[in-house]
């Protein structure tokens, strides 16, 4: 039969160039001289079929597979082998083609091969797999070397025993049953390794599903507790915080009752002053008056003691009672009319004194007037200012105008440790240089200065957890001053204009001034625009700069300026609420100033008053006087008439000294008695004065005790608005402190989460203080557990069903192999059973008589024992086969070989000069009995016996007509036997 139809080979070894060989007979010789390349053929085949190792291939490395050049031809780069199979028969019988291809390419380069079915790309492990199949492999009978026949007979019984095993297919199982034991020692890796984990696992899990359990109690109970605590929490807060401003309206009204009690005690204290001055001078006065009115008195005493002593000097030169009775009468007149003078006198001044009184009323009234409507005035104002400073207080208290995150993170101060406070709230800066710092200070005014980076990063997760806003942090560890070099700081000091660093204007406490350091220490303040230009070009626009009015030159030049419409709130507030206190206390002291000064014209209205009516009864009485004396001057007219019938006009000579000094004497007393009634009219002024001040104190000191009073329990209750404050803001402060320390929540996040309605507050709180204490003997909680049991006991699982189905196939494989084991045995012994059924007819024929057969050397384990062979050569008794000749040995391997190709056929052999060792009439034997087997069997024989190329079909020869590349040609036998001959 013929099953190889052709071969092609290109770069292969010595076949530098393509070449093919046709094979249209069942046996083929292949004759040449040594080294012709002959063997290379058979390479050829067995490399094309997948052979892997380089040494049965006879070289040391792949790359020696391919042309390596001749003096006259270059190497090759890749070889390429071809060979064409009939498949008629299907002894591919996985191929269902009548002509299968299979090729192999090498290329040098990537030292990788290429291997093609029909064309096709494939795996190695396809070709090995076919050529599997057909037994095409170097441990088959497929290709024998004369080695391999001459060491057939030496080898030991075991590794004879491969040549059966090829040819029972258990070469196949073999490999199987190797596979699936490397599988099986895989898989018991496998379940001894899950069997570890499976171990560990188990040690861990009872006390994870304990834990677990604790912490989901924990949870649940937590839950609760979280539900139900934050929903009263929210409730309490907004409780507190809904107090906190009703306590504030209340002491802002109780400080505004406070402040105007206050003030009219003020005023009411001074007018008790006042009174009490004016009392002492009334004392003083009252005193003097007392005094002058006592020695009037004597005056007129005495006054009256002379008059009577002149009176009765006089009476003694009376002549008659009607001349006394004259004389009394024109006396009398004179007295009346000296009294009528006194009286007119009198009145006059006190007329005058009503009117100037009544003047300076009128001025007191005016100024008083004017006094109040400027009173009414500040008043005003200062109304506007307190209403302007609560608005500022309220506003600076809220933190209302703070970025989100900043406000979060300033009230939530007492739970974030190292949280000192914004930059606004620790710089202080003067006014002259307010315009310039707040217009560069501006962006950094609400950064928020923090001990350290730690507490910093505690600060940024709360914002982060709560989604609590954003803010820029300044960690006293970390932050570094940005100072000008100091050189150009020299020169900057000294240009015009200079007025300082802004990091030097600003005041700050000493252990924070590293935050001015990082945020300004590169800007500079200069007066006006012009100096800042020339500062600018001074430092090579590297700094900012920036003029008292704000405007400035930014680094590389860029100018900002002009008018604000708005000024930097931040900044001006605080300035501005102590500008407004100032303001506000300036106007608090004029305001009582002023009320001072209105008080006291007040004081002067009422005296004058006072003084006005008293000089109107002095009016009423002085008029009275005067028409009295009118009446009794009438009176002696009248009577002088009737005594003298003349009208009175004058008196007598001889008693005008007398009478003079009577009359001035009575002059002298009527004056001190107008002085004394003055006098006593003062006095009585000065008493009713006296009297009203005393009633005016009186009651002045009753309102003000009645105020004071008052005033001490306004203070007391503004002290326990202040205390009932304090307490809701630390209440709220406890609160919220919970709110973040046990939920991670601010207030705003807890109020936008879904509230649990607390319909039973009472009920409710101890329900919180139930589930506290059920937390708390809990004990230590490991919350991770619960993730941590549920994915130790799914491991668990997992693995435990691992080991099942790693069991299953440990069980399958274990069976797979006993199969392969039975199924071995039985074809093992089929074929040594059939090849001692054709072994002695075999070696009889080669041999020309005799017998052989072969025997196990340990029939017991077929699986693993050797094979021996038995052998009676024709008239020799041979009891050790390492006796025989070379030829003797070739010849019985030959016999063995025959017997298993009788039994077994395969496709196709190859011997290589096996026959070499025997005699002309072996040889001729030997090819004789080739020829039975080539209807199964197509022979490819390297020969160099005659004998056997004369019983070849066809004979090609392999020359070197080029150096060192093998050229094939058919030739007849009559060259085949010069080339033998030859070689
Ligand atoms: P013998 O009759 O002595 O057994 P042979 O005819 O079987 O000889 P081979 O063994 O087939 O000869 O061929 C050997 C020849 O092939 C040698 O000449 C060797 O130089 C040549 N050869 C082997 N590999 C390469 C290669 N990679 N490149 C070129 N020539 C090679």
């Amino acid at each position: 039969m013929i099953f190889i139809k052709r071969i092609e080979a290109f770069g292969f070894k010595s076949f530098a160039e393509p070449t093919t060989l046709n094979f249209d007979f069942a046996m083929t010789g292949i004759v040449g001289p040594n080294g012709s390349g002959k063997s290379n053929i058979t390479d050829a085949i067995m490399w094309a079929l997948g052979e892997q190792s380089s040494k049965s291939l006879r070289g040391d490395s792949m790359e020696d597979i391919v042309f390596s050049g001749s003096s006259d031809r270059k190497p090759l780069n890749m070889a390429e082998v071809t060979l064409v199979f009939d498949n008629s028969t299907r002894a591919f019988s996985s191929l269902d083609y009548n002509e299968v291809s299979i090729t192999r390419k090498f290329f040098k380069l990537t030292k990788e091969s290429e291997y093609y079915i029909n064309g096709s790309k494939v795996r190695l492990k396809d070709i090995q797999d076919i050529a599997l199949e057909t037994g095409l492999t170097k441990s088959s009978l497929a290709i024998i070397s004369q080695g391999s026949i001459s060491s057939f007979v030496e080898s030991s019984p075991e590794q004879r025993r491969r040549l059966f095993d090829e040819a029972a297919g258990v070469a196949r199982y073999k490999k199987r049953k190797e596979e699936a034991i490397r599988k099986l020692l895989r898989s018991q890796d496998n379940l001894d390794r899950i069997n570890d984990i499976i171990n560990e696992i188990e040690r861990k899990l009872p006390s994870l599903k304990r834990q677990s359990k604790k912490a989901s109690e924990y949870q649940t109970k937590f839950d609760e507790l979280k539900q139900i605590e934050v929903a009263v929490l929210v409730k309490d807060i907004q409780l507190y915080k809904k107090r906190i401003l009703e306590i504030s309206e209340e002491k802002v009204e109780m400080k505004t009752q406070i402040s105007s009690l206050e003030k009219a005690i003020q005023s009411r204290s001074e007018e008790f002053n006042n009174i009490n001055k004016s009392s002492f001078e009334n004392e003083r006065e009252l005193s003097k008056l007392n005094k002058e009115f006592t020695k009037i008195v004597d005056e007129i005493g005495q006054l009256k003691v002379s008059r009577i002593s002149l009176e009765s000097k006089k009476s003694k030169v009376d002549i008659d009672d009607k001349e006394f009775r004259i004389s009394d009468l024109k006396n009398k007149a004179k007295e009346l009319e000296i009294k009528l003078n006194s009286e007119e006198q009198k009145l006059g001044k006190l007329l005058a004194d009503k009117v100037e009184k009544r003047n300076a009323l009128e001025d007191f009234s005016k100024q008083r007037f004017e006094l109040n409507k400027k009173l009414d005035l500040l008043r005003k104002e200062n109304a506007r200012i307190e209403s302007t400073l609560e608005n500022l207080y309220a506003r600076k208290n809220s933190n209302d105008n703070l970025f989100e995150g900043v406000r979060n993170i300033l009230e939530n101060k007492k739970v974030l440790a190292g949280i000192i406070g914004t930059v606004q709230e620790l710089i202080n800066v003067d006014k002259q240089y307010e315009n310039a710092i707040a217009s560069v200070v501006q962006n950094s005014l609400q950064n928020v200065v923090a001990r350290n980076s730690a507490d910093v990063k505690a600060a940024i997760e709360f914002l982060k957890s709560n989604k609590a806003g954003y803010a820029t942090f300044l960690p006293l560890d970390t932050l570094r001053a940005n100072y000008i070099k100091s050189d150009m700081r020299f020169a900057i000091q000294k240009a015009k204009g200079f007025v300082g660093f802004a990091n030097e204007l600003i005041k700050i406490e000493k252990k924070y001034q590293v935050v001015l350091d990082y945020l300004l220490a590169t800007y500079i303040v200069v007066d006006k625009y012009d100096d800042a230009i020339e500062v600018a070009k001074l430092t090579n626009y590297k700094f900012n700069i920036v003029t008292l009015d704000g405007e400035r030159v930014l680094p590389h030049g860029a100018i900002v300026g002009g008018s604000r419409k708005q000024k930097n709130n931040l900044l001006n507030e605080s300035m501005r609420i102590s500008e407004l206190e100032e303001k506000k206390n300036i106007l608090d002291s004029n305001e009582l100033d002023l009320q001072g000064q209105v008080n006291s014209l007040s004081d002067h209205i009422e005296q004058s008053r006072e003084e006005i009516a008293e000089i109107q009864t002095a009016i009423g009485s002085a008029k009275a006087a005067t028409e009295q004396i009118e009446k009794s001057q009438a009176d002696i007219r009248e009577e002088y008439r009737v005594l003298t019938g003349k009208e009175l006009d004058g008196g007598e000579q001889e008693f005008q000294s007398l009478d003079e000094q009577i009359i001035k004497i009575i002059e002298q007393v009527t004056d001190c008695e107008a002085r004394k009634e003055e006098i006593q009219q003062q006095m009585n002024v000065i008493r009713s004065l006296k009297d009203k001040s005393n009633e005016r104190q009186n009651k002045l000191h009753s309102t003000i005790d009645e105020d004071r009073r008052m005033l001490s329990a306004m203070k007391d209750k503004y002290a326990n608005l202040n205390a009932d404050s304090m307490l809701m803001f630390e209440k709220q402060s406890s609160a919220s402190e919970r709110l973040a320390q046990n939920y991670n929540l601010t207030f705003e996040s807890a109020i936008s989460i879904e509230q649990t309605n607390v319909d039973n507050e009472e009920q409710t709180r101890d329900r919180i203080n139930l589930l506290r204490q059920e937390i708390k003997s809990l004990g230590n909680i490991n919350l991770d557990a619960i993730q941590e049991f549920k994915e130790e006991n799914e491991r668990y699982e997992h693995y435990v069903e691992q080991t099942n189905d790693v069991i299953e196939s440990i069980n399958n494989l274990k069976e797979a192999i006993n199969d392969m084991d039975e199924q071995m045995v039985v074809q093992f012994k089929k074929i040594i059973k059939d090849v001692n059924g054709a072994l002695p007819n075999t070696f009889a024929t080669l041999f020309g008589g005799g017998t052989a057969n072969i025997v196990y050397t340990n029939p017991d384990d077929i699986l693993n024992s050797g094979i021996d062979i038995k052998i009676s050569p024709p008239g020799k008794k041979i009891s050790n086969l390492n006796l025989l000749s070379g030829g003797e040995k070739s010849m019985v391997a030959l016999s063995v070989l025959f017997s298993i190709l009788k039994v077994k056929p395969i496709p196709l052999v190859i011997l290589d000069e096996v026959e070499a060792p025997l005699d002309i009439a072996n040889v001729e034997r030997f090819a004789k009995y080739i020829k039975t087997f080539i209807n199964e069997t197509q022979f490819m024989i390297v020969t160099h016996r005659i004998g056997t190329m004369e019983n070849c079909d066809i004979l090609f020869g392999a020359t070197m007509q080029q150096k060192g590349i093998t050229k094939l040609v058919q030739i007849k036998l009559i060259e085949a036997k010069k080339i033998s001959n030859a070689s």
